[in-house]
């Protein structure tokens, strides 16, 4: 868009903007353009593009025509306020506030009441009739100015606000007079003179075009960018900031003045009922910061029923034109309600699933739309612990519960420790402030809670612990924090840094020491919002699963079947692993044969209750995968344990030389019944055979050593090399489906071979399971269905998929294995040691082990699923890697023509929520 002259148009009116077009104007300037333009009573304002942003940056000046444009807007606001900007008889004062495509709580700044100066300020007061509101506006907008434009420390303007404060004798802001705010306001003149060399800008316009400036400045500032990095947001979601010059309204104008912030519901709970907090003459930043406890909404229609009335009408408004929860923020202005910002509500996910549930049974969204609003990986949250009800403890205090969940960890009094403790030393943490500011936000990515003794639900550790659903326990007014000594008191009692203490941010309580905690249950709410995603979703969501606990946690989520049970979990077992082990070093055959004869009804019992658990579900069985020594004990530790049996070997031996010269050298009979008591306790053979048994092990962990295990001796060679191994595992499989269908059960077996990387390795293990079929059908009398496939997890598996196809009834890409082949990275080491180097400075995007390579690894998927496709046309095929549980990758699954993800239970809900944003927005 251009104006007359040819100047693009960079400054648009509320009444002109267009609300749809975050892009351009910022989330918090289209949407005051919208509900200007829907009627809601919004003081005038302008928003200056973002497009004016990128162009300041990069040329560090601002674009021609901005400023003439803004001095237009101004003279429009003018106009409709009839107040003057300078003009020291009526003054118009405004605010600047930034405000980008993505909403980014508290990562960039506002400066309130600019226009004032020394001459405008006496007008305002003249005006208003009330100095002391006038100097209370003129300080902070000093205070705000120096800090956010000129980049004076706070603490400079702090240390005289307590001097002040000192010498009136208050401790409250509320006790200051008139002449105390003149005295701060002429002392932070001062320190901004001092600490920049110049005086305060007087001029209003010099001072919005430092502000204007200052504002596309934060774009670039630490704060700004880290945040962009943590939560990944790029230059096509949100590329500069807007800046939104409003008139300013007061709330702190006398008692029938009040400022707040509030959500349409209640954003912990999803209760349909108007949620927040109010302050009775104060202004706005004074309920975000934390400096007053503020009241509860429900209040205010007895203190001001009118504007009780009001604020409702303004929620349902809201809630009807945006069919979304809305956070946002109202003055009242002498008996006037104004509404200052609103965006879409940050919501726990227990909040979101009932909204969303609740808002389709009221007709305001669809259930398409009640999907998409709920990001897949916000459920996890649903599956958060709380603290063991059976365990009873003491609160030693109690805050806001401020954003649910329970954690333990140590108390850390400041941010940086915070990030030093719990990401470089990986310890569970809790970040203990008396309130948090934005930063401090390195410090909440490190820690498991936050507490704080000061502040509301919307302060901001509550806002930012609920956006990252984390634990938070807020206003714990019964603590006082002392950040230099590191401790905090709470009555008689102290917590320093390094103990540990308990929050619960359900509750709002705070312990000292560990309290345990439980899973959580699985909400009816929760239930009903994935049996419709499920309706829309094209992708079956199965589990990977190993024990019949873990399949019924998979089945109570919502998983139609297990794709992936590791046998290698079930060998683990204290009960199996001697038998394991005795199978392992057998010599023969024939004493191999024996171990597996013990271990087969083990199997059969493990594999059988998996069945039952899961049906009429299909359960796929993978045959034994990693390598054989992992089963045995270390080779250093075989050693150890032999040198020390050989040093009880010659202790045993002096025993009976001393036993022996006890006769000689005539010592008492009970003397010598001890010493043989001792002997016969440890004898000599039993020492010699235990060392014998030892050596042996060691021996085959030592032949059985490999350089690189992951490569080696593992999945189907082990299979076609112990054929033994894979004959009881089929056996074991096949009869417990009969024993399950005998009672009566349908079950749906599926044989899975792992590390397969030519078809021949196929056919021999099916030659294995032809053949056990068959005399598992001969003994119970009827065949067993049953389906046999493969997991393609190596490179090679993928370029000969069509080969596979023909022996293989269904395709499980294990991701996992297929992502270390297809990089030629060893997982361990590179999480380890590279891959954080490799995401941070950008040579790639994400960890390709938790989000699939959809250009590489995805694009060896796709061809081999088109290639074992175009042999068998209905190749069933699903991924089983931890990928499967991973939004995006899913996505990218049913782009790529999958059948199903396997994922952990705790991920099933997420996968079939992403199943069905999958089929809702296909990319391709
Ligand atoms: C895989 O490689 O993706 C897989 C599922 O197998 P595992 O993780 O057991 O190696
Ligand atoms: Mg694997």
């Amino acid at each position: 868009m251009e104006t007359a002259n040819n100047v693009p148009k960079y400054v648009f009116s509320f009444e002109e903007g267009d609300g749809k077009d975050k892009k351009l104007l910022g989330g918090k300037g289209a949407n005051l353009c919208e509900m200007t333009q829907i009627g809601l009573n919004v003081p005038p304002g302008f928003v200056i593009s973002t497009v004016a942003c990128l162009a300041y940056l990069d040329k560090n000046a601002l674009p021609d025509g901005v400023m003439d444009q803004v001095h237009d807007h101004m003279k429009a606001l003018e106009a409709k306020t009839g107040k003057g900007f300078g003009n020291p008889e009526n003054p118009l004062l405004v605010s600047v506030r930034s405000g980008s495509a993505m909403s980014m709580p508290g990562m960039m700044d506002t400066i309130l009441n600019l226009g004032l100066n020394s001459e405008t300020l006496q007008g305002e007061i003249r005006h208003t009739g009330d100095p002391r509101f006038g100097y209370d506006a003129y300080r902070r907008f000093i205070q705000l100015f120096g800090k956010v434009a000129l980049g004076v420390p706070d603490k400079l303007f702090d240390q005289q606000f307590e001097l002040v404060k000192d010498k009136a004798h208050v401790t409250e802001d509320v006790g200051l007079s008139a002449t105390d705010l003149q005295d701060i306001s002429e002392r932070f003149l001062k320190v901004v003179e001092e600490h920049t060399g110049r005086p305060f800008p007087m001029d209003p316009y010099e001072q919005l075009e430092i502000a204007i400036r200052a504002v596309f400045n934060s774009w670039g500032g630490k704060r700004a960018v880290d945040y962009r990095r943590q939560f990944k947001i790029t230059p096509d979601m949100a590329n500069g900031t807007a800046v939104n010059v409003v008139t300013m309204v007061f709330g702190n104008r006398g008692n029938d003045s009040a400022t707040g912030v509030a959500f349409t519901r209640n954003p912990a709970t999803g209760e349909n009922k108007l949620y927040g907090e109010y302050l009775v003459n104060a202004q706005g930043e004074d309920v975000v910061a934390g400096i007053r406890t503020p009241k509860a909404i429900d209040r205010l229609s007895d203190e001001m029923p009118e504007m009780g009335r009001q604020l409702e009408e303004l929620r349902q408004k809201l809630e009807t034109h945006y069919h979304e929860i809305q956070d946002f923020e109202f003055t009242i202005e002498r008996g006037q309600l104004f509404a200052l910002q609103t965006r879409n509500g940050k919501m726990n996910a227990h909040a979101m699933v009932r909204t969303s549930v609740e808002m389709v049974a009221e007709g305001l969204v669809t259930k398409e739309q009640a999907l998409l609003r709920i990001k897949p990986d916000l459920l996890e949250q649903m599956l958060f612990p709380h603290l063991d009800p059976k365990v009873k403890a003491a609160p030693v205090a109690t805050g806001l519960p401020a954003s649910p969940g329970a954690a333990s960890g140590i108390a850390v009094f400041d941010a940086d420790r915070a990030e030093q403790m719990g990401r470089d030393l990986s310890l569970n943490v809790i970040l203990v402030r008396e309130e948090t500011k934005p930063e401090d936000i390195h410090g909440f990515f490190a820690s498991k809670g936050i507490l704080t003794s000061r502040g509301g639900k919307t302060s901001h550790a509550a806002v930012v612990a609920r956006g990252m659903g984390k634990p938070c326990v807020a206003g714990a007014e019964g603590i006082s924090v002392d950040v230099n000594r590191r401790v905090a008191y709470v009555g008689d009692t102290s917590f320093r840094e390094g103990e540990v203490i308990t929050i619960d941010g359900t509750s709002g309580k705070v312990y000292l020491g560990q309290i345990p905690t439980v899973e959580p249950e699985f909400s009816p709410e929760l239930g009903t919002l994935l049996a419709w995603a499920d309706e829309f979703a094209k992708l079956k969501v199965m589990a990977n699963a190993d024990t019949p606990a873990d399949a019924l946690r998979a089945l109570k989520y919502g998983a139609v079947g297990i794709g992936l049970a590791r046998t290698e979990r079930m060998f683990n077992d204290v009960d199996r692993l001697p038998i394991v082990i005795e199978m392992i070093v057998a010599d023969t055959a024939e004493e191999r044969e024996e171990a597996l004869s013990r271990l087969l009804p083990l199997q059969r019992a493990d594999f059988q209750g998996l069945f039952e658990v899961m049906a009429p579900n299909p359960v796929t069985i993978r045959l034994l995968d990693p390598p054989i020594h992992e089963f045995l004990p270390a080779e250093e530790q075989l050693e150890r344990e032999i040198a020390d049996l050989r040093h009880l070997a010659e202790v045993t031996r002096g025993m009976t030389v001393l036993a022996g010269a006890m006769a000689l050298i005539h010592a008492s009979e009970t003397a010598r019944a001890e010493i043989d008591g001792l002997r016969r306790q440890v004898d000599p053979m039993t020492v010699e055979e235990a060392i014998g048994k030892k050596e042996a092990m060691l021996r085959k962990v030592r032949s059985l050593y490999e350089t690189n295990p992951m490569l080696g001796h593992r999945g189907v060679r082990l299979g076609i090399t112990f054929p033994e191994i894979y004959r009881m595992q089929i056996r074991a499989i096949l009869e417990a489906a009969a024993e399950s269908t005998k009672k009566g059960v349908a079950v749906f077996p599926q044989i899975k071979v792992p590390q397969v990387c030519t078809a021949e390795e196929l056919r021999r293990v099916k030659r294995m399971v032809d053949e056990i079929h068959a005399e598992v059908a001969a003994k119970y009398g009827r065949p067993v269905a049953f389906k046999f496939g493969t997991m393609i997890e190596v490179v090679r598996a993928c370029m000969r998929a069509e080969s596979l196809a023909e022996e293989a009834e269904f395709f499980s890409f294990g991701t996992n294995d297929l992502t270390q082949a297809v990089f030629s990275f060893s997982r361990e080491d590179a999480e380890n040691k590279f891959l954080p180097l490799y995401n941070q400075t950008g040579i790639l995007a994400d960890n390709p082990f938790d989000v699939l390579d959809v250009k590489g690894v995805g694009k060896l998927m796709k061809l081999a699923v088109d290639w074992g496709r175009s042999v068998k046309p209905g190749l069933h095929v699903g991924i089983c890697g931890e990928h499967g549980g991973h939004p995006e990758s899913i996505a990218f699954c049913q782009d790529a023509g999958l059948d199903y993800v396997s994922c952990s239970a705790p991920r099933v809900p997420v996968a079939r929520l992403a199943a069905a944003h999958a089929a809702l927005n296909p990319k391709g």
